[in-house]
């Protein structure tokens, strides 16, 4: 792609937003970065921008945003934003930054996407193979843009690329050596007109431009995968906790094996595994496969498995207290993550539960939560729809604030329990995001 002399406007001072623009300049086009949030908010983008000389605008998106030749579009801004519509109109191309980058990286991309499970999938993808020998980047959602390592990929490097459906609905090339899709369930419904079937279909857009030298690793227990799977002309291979498979990984008692076509290729025990609970076995094995399609070697891929540790705010262990375990899962934002994480442990659980309320159903969960917590803290905005919910079934305590939660939780537990903050919830009522939700929890536990 020829970007040199170029004008191309970034929509969105976000981070991955920053980098495309970077990017741009970098590659000999002229970029200018748009958005509509005020200066104050956007502070360090700004300081970001100014050090790179990139022109940029706040508090709107004047009409030189359509004097470009491409528009780069950042995850955040809704499909039907006034102006986008406007620049269809132009005839603008309107890319992610995921496809812009895309376009000038010369390495294989493993591409993850799915509703649960992205962050932890794609760095233990990047650990399992950096551990085996293969050089490879850990870029997407996930911290660092991938428009920032782009062009530092060589042809046999990898990278290990978390890709939300925001940044799929913007693909036109886009297309991955190896697709996975991990799960997907209802989230986000609210930007796809509450259809499940506009959001698991922009989902299916990671393999669309797939041929048959490509891979496509798929859940074989998740319905709504299966279901809304489209024709392509990769290879697939799925992954299963449930039943054996023939392309794939499958869990088998208290073992884990990777078969092609019907021929056994690896196995490794359960426990070989360190992250805990089914569906990070799960994650791992979607990883396995993608190991076994460019023939990792399995000694490397086991101790890999077995030094993983997970990613901060996802079922991580904070401390030990007189024989009570606290837990930041401050990343479950959705009821489907606290159903795994409840699964997770088999001692008496206290939960805190409750934030900014996406139209949460705890139907979902109920059985669960009757069968395995023994009290419920809740908290945020959601509070007292938390306690409507369960308090017939389940003691519920609403709680003025997380620190609030984490000291009555130490006071009424005992030797053998586990406090897990896995809110079902967002976290933009009483914290900045969840990152700072699970940090102030970490806080509170490591002050007791
Ligand atoms: P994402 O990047 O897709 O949000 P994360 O790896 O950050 O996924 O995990 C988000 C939450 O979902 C955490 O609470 C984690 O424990 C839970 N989780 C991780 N993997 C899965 C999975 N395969 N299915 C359901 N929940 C998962």
């Amino acid at each position: 792609m020829e970007i040199k002399n170029k004008k191309i406007t970034v929509i969105g001072a976000v981070r991955s937003g920053i980098s495309a623009a970077k990017l741009v300049q970098k590659l000999g086009g002229i970029p200018f970065v748009s958005d509509m949030s005020d200066e104050v908010k956007l502070k360090d983008s700004i300081n970001d921008l100014k050090k790179e000389n990139i022109e940029f605008e706040t508090g709107k998106h004047s009409d030189r945003v359509y004097d470009c030749e491409l528009m780069i579009v950042s995850p955040g801004v809704p499909n039907d934003a006034p102006i986008l519509i406007k620049a269809r109109k132009f005839k603008i191309d309107l890319i992610s930054e995921v496809e812009f980058a895309f376009r000038v990286c010369k390495g294989k991309i493993i591409a993850i996407t799915g509703t649960n499970g992205k962050t932890t999938t794609t760095s233990l993808c990047g650990h399992v193979f950096n551990q085996s020998g293969f050089n490879t980047f850990v870029a997407g959602n996930i911290g660092l843009a991938f428009s920032e390592i782009a062009l530092d990929v060589e042809e046999n490097e990898f990278v290990a690329l978390e890709v939300s459906s925001f940044q799929l609905d913007l693909i036109d090339q886009f297309k991955p050596s190896v697709a996975m899709i991990l799960n997907i369930t209802p989230d986000h419904l609210n930007r796809y007109e509450n259809k499940v079937e506009n959001y698991a279909s922009s989902k299916q857009k990671i393999y669309e431009n797939q041929d048959e030298n490509d891979y496509l690793i798929l859940n074989k227990d998740n319905g709504e995968v299966l279901k809304y799977l489209n024709d392509h002309k990769s290879k697939s291979f799925y992954f299963s906790l449930n039943e054996e498979v023939d392309n794939g990984c499958f869990k088998k008692e208290n073992k884990i094996y990777f078969r092609l076509n019907s021929r056994e290729e690896f196995s490794c025990n359960v426990s070989d595994v360190k992250i805990k609970g089914d569906h990070n076995l799960a994650n791992a094995m979607a990883v396995i496969c993608a190991a076994k399609i460019y023939n990792l070697d399995n000694e490397r891929i086991i101790k890999a498995l077995q030094t993983f540790d997970g990613v901060e705010h996802r079922l991580e262990l904070v401390r030990e207290i007189d024989g009570v375990k606290f837990i930041n899962d401050s990343k479950a934002t959705n009821v489907d993550s606290v159903w795994y994480a409840l699964r997770s442990f088999n001692e008496p659980i206290f939960l805190i539960l409750g934030g900014q309320d996406k139209g949460n159903n705890y139907e979902q969960i109920k059985a669960l939560v009757i069968e395995r917590v023994k009290k419920i803290y809740a908290i945020g905005s959601s509070a007292e729809k938390v306690f409507n919910f369960f308090h017939s079934n389940v003691k519920v305590e609403i709680k003025n604030s997380l620190e609030d939660a984490v000291t009555s939780a130490i006071n009424e537990t005992r030797k053998g329990d586990i406090v897990l903050l896995s809110p079902a919830c967002a976290s933009f009522d009483m914290f900045d995001n969840y990152e700072h939700r699970g940090r102030v929890f970490k806080e509170v536990v490591n002050r007791l």
